[in-house]
């Protein structure tokens, strides 16, 4: 078939290239020139694993290419996905959904062969008949054209296989007809066993919406578990693999850490949380604030267990803080709980360095007032504490004893509980880690 994707971004880009790889000819399109550029160049503008490859494999081929132009998306396209943005609205709770209805509202006037447009991005319930209305409303008189929802559940830093190997495809469809282009867009991915469920547009935008808003609890549920764990000299890594041989509890996204972040999680619980209150579901909304309470209250967890550790307050201590993408796979550092805590840190007049295997260059566009350092070891020279806040292998594998020797003190705060506690302690170095007691 030939598709096109809308919106080239963390979502955008590596569902242009999947659907390339199962044998589409897609037309990736954005508004950002120099974007465009540099993906019709083959060069991948994300940090995703597998994704530069698959970019160059299509774009050399000529299968996928990139344009600015919505018109010559219009022309060429049976399948428009969208996958713009929907940041949170300037209120903080609902979804910004202006990209949304600007792309809509450039294509659909020019949309003259039978298309279906299949939404991706994440949007309040209601949002699809909304756009369905305005679609038929500008679109050419007589034109054939439906809109799906389809909401995306890829996990940055495994995107092409989320997308190829998803656990699900949820489509809210209007009518049998827009089943059926669902069906063949995504025939491939069915044919390797992957379940397709179909709905209506409103239940699909609500199994996003709670299908988050649960991912969020569930990390805030144990992140206030560890706050027990280490009042009461207990461990949270063993607690949480005890429980989470439960299947009825699952072991799935129940890591204790700094907090959930990214472009994803914390908008879309606020936006749910905001949507339950809208629709009376008051009960549904107290749980999802208590669960964004927790997160809000992670980073001056996480600095009262570096102060515990230093045994005085961060002010003038020399901290460096090893993490800045909001979870290990990704450069994308929107909402980053390892930036919140730096930048807490820095509040606090503490003299902070952060270092990062691969978002620096985003950390620093978007927080420009922190220090950065792109070595691993010249990041830790003098430090008298360390602060590992996302949880990449680089860091894991990390050598203490050749680290001891660039430090002022050899103290470690584990926020994520990967560093292997007896091989640091072993190389001479203090360590602590979150919700486990101070020796284990
Ligand atoms: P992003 O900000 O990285 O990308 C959005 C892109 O859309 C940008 O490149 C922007 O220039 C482009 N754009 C905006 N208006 C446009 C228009 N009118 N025409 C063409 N391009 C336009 O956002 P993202 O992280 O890719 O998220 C996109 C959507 O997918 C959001 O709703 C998000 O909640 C959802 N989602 C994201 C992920 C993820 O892992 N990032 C996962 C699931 C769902």
């Amino acid at each position: 078939m030939r598709v096109s994707v809308i919106g080239c971004g963390h979502l955008g880009i590596p569902h242009a290239a999947a659907m390339a790889e199962i044998g589409h000819e897609v037309l990736g399109v954005d508004l950002d020139h120099t974007k465009i550029d540099r993906l019709n160049a083959g060069q991948c503008p994300i940090y995703e694993d597998g994704l530069p490859e698959l970019l160059a494999t299509h774009t050399s081929s000529g299968r996928l290419r990139f344009t600015t132009d919505i018109t010559e998306a219009a022309a060429f396209a049976d399948v428009h996905f969208l996958a713009v943005g929907t940041p949170i609205d300037a209120d903080g709770r609902s979804y910004d959904t202006g990209q949304v209805f600007g792309a809509a509202r450039a294509l659909a006037p020019q949309l003259r062969r039978p298309c279906v447009i299949i939404g991706k991005s994440t949007v309040t319930v209601g949002t699809t008949r909304t756009l369905a209305a305005l679609v038929a409303r500008l679109a050419p008189a007589g034109s054939d054209v439906e809109v799906v929802w389809n909401p995306e559940f890829l996990r940055e830093g495994h995107a092409i296989d989320d997308t190829l190997r998803p656990d699900r495809i949820v489509a809210g469809v209007p009518s049998p007809h827009a089943e059926d282009v669902v069906r063949k867009v995504y025939a491939p991915l069915l044919e390797n066993k992957v379940p397709l469920y179909v709905t209506d547009p409103a239940t699909a935008e609500l199994i996003k919406g709670a299908a988050n808003a649960y991912l969020g609890m569930k990390i805030s549920f144990i992140n206030g578990v560890a706050d027990m764990c280490a009042a009461a000299g207990a461990d949270i890594t063993q607690l949480t693999e005890a429980i989470g041989l439960d299947p009825r509890i699952g072991r799935g996204g129940l890591n204790s850490g700094p907090g959930y972040g990214g472009g994803c999680l914390p908008k879309d619980i606020r936006a749910f949380t905001a949507s339950a209150e809208a629709l009376g579901a008051l009960d549904a909304a107290a749980l999802l604030h208590a669960a964004e309470h927790v997160n809000e209250s992670r980073p001056a967890a996480a600095l009262r267990l570096v102060e515990q550790t230093l045994g005085r307050p961060v002010t003038g201590a020399k901290v460096t803080v090893w993490g800045a993408s909001f979870k290990a796979g990704t450069d994308d550092v929107r909402e980053s709980p390892a930036l919140a805590i730096a930048t807490l840190m820095q509040q606090h007049d503490a003299v902070v360095t952060v270092h990062d295997p691969h978002a620096v260059p985003t950390a620093l566009a978007r927080y420009p007032q922190l220090d950065y350092d792109q070595d691993l070891e010249t990041s830790v020279k003098d430090a008298e504490l360390i602060v590992l806040a996302t949880e990449w292998k680089h860091f894991r594998d990390a050598d203490p004893r050749r680290l001891a020797a660039f430090v002022a003190q050899p103290v470690m705060v584990d926020l994520r509980n990967i560093i292997d506690a007896d091989t640091w302690r072993a190389a001479g170095w203090t360590v602590r880690q979150l919700g486990r007691p101070a020796t284990h």
